[in-house]
């Protein structure tokens, strides 16, 4: 089976009825977009930067890496990618990424999951973000990035991630550095981002949905709970209705929309996600020649019509597994 889907590397995922699918990797570190490349993806949905961030040695826990050591590493994965868009998300740590010394705080074990963590963690230490955000606006004068804000759910958040941007990018021109544009993206990832769509279409250029937390704050199973795991439903109708209204309004509005987490790389959903008409898949790279597999056996203007009705079925699991 491996050595048939080797085959599809440098296939293009086009659907049987014509359409093209961007698949795209998630990465963790700039040296993964050799594997990516190697999988044929287009480009990177997803890389989770909290990884530069994590597991550094504990003398060096104190000091997160500068400027110019994120710049570096951004820049590796830019030109890792060989001309292909890369999308940073910014910092993710907290709750299932714990950051360790940062992290000490009192409250920490209250419920992680609902805690400080990712853009509140950034919004709540401004210097730390906005050193972050100048790495990744320099690394942006080398090639396609798109910036992606993990954990939105305030409008408030939105606007103060977007000013913090504007500043950093007034420091870089200040001192006469080098920045590029990136596109502005947010996560799709809590049940009220995804309830609040218009808002979210307003200030940004594209969306990228988080399964991985907008099921886990959906059905309010901690994802890193095994007494709960059995519990975990990607197939829930109320998840599948979030990510199939979100991809459905950034197709009326014209806005890029992606799916980047598990979901995205699990065949048994690949017709559906094609189905309510997604186009853009960010996955592990050992996902992406299945996924192309399923791809180009679809045919969307057929599977538009069963999608919905998966959408309406009381277990839509039963109803993926049985067609
Ligand atoms: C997600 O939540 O689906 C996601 C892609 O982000 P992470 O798994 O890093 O939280
Ligand atoms: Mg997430």
């Amino acid at each position: 089976e491996r050595g048939r889907l080797s085959r599809l590397r440098h296939k293009p995922a086009v659907t049987l009825d014509g359409q093209r699918v961007d698949l795209l990797a998630n990465i963790e570190m700039p040296e993964d977009t050799i594997g990516a490349v190697k999988a044929g993806a287009v480009g990177v949905g997803l890389f989770r930067s909290e990884f530069l961030f994590m597991g550094r040695e504990a003398h060096n826990l104190a000091r997160l890496p500068d400027e110019e050591e994120q710049y570096q590493a951004y820049r590796r994965a830019v030109d890792g990618m060989k001309g292909m868009p890369v999308t940073i998300r910014t910092i993710d740590v907290g709750a299932d990424k714990p950051l360790d010394g940062k992290q000490q705080r009192e409250d920490y074990h209250l419920n992680p999951a609902l805690g400080l963590r990712a853009i509140r963690w950034s919004l709540a230490d401004p210097a730390m973000f906005l050193t972050q955000l100048r790495a990744i606006l320099r690394a942006a004068a080398h090639g396609e990035i798109h910036l992606l804000i993990p954990m939105l759910a305030h409008v408030s958040e939105i606007r103060q991630t977007l000013s913090l941007i504007d500043f950093a990018r007034a420091e870089l021109d200040n001192r006469g550095a080098v920045h590029g544009n990136v596109k502005l993206g947010a996560m799709i990832e809590i049940p009220a981002a995804a309830l609040t769509l218009k808002t979210f279409l307003k200030y940004f250029d594209f969306l990228s949905i988080g399964t991985n937390d907008l099921i886990q704050y959906t059905l309010a199973i901690d994802r890193a709970d095994e007494s709960v795991a059995h519990l975990y439903d990607p197939a829930h109708p109320a998840v599948l209705r979030l990510v199939a209204e979100t991809i459905a309004e950034c197709r009326r509005q014209g806005k890029g929309v992606s799916v980047c987490g598990e979901m995205a790389g699990d065949v048994v959903f690949t017709r559906l996600l094609l189905g309510l008409g997604l186009r853009s898949f960010s996955m592990h790279p050992s996902q992406i020649l299945a996924v192309k597999q399923e791809v180009l056996r679809a045919d969307t203007s057929k599977l538009e019509a069963w999608a919905q009705e998966v959408l309406e079925s009381e277990n839509p699991a039963a109803a993926l597994v049985r067609t």
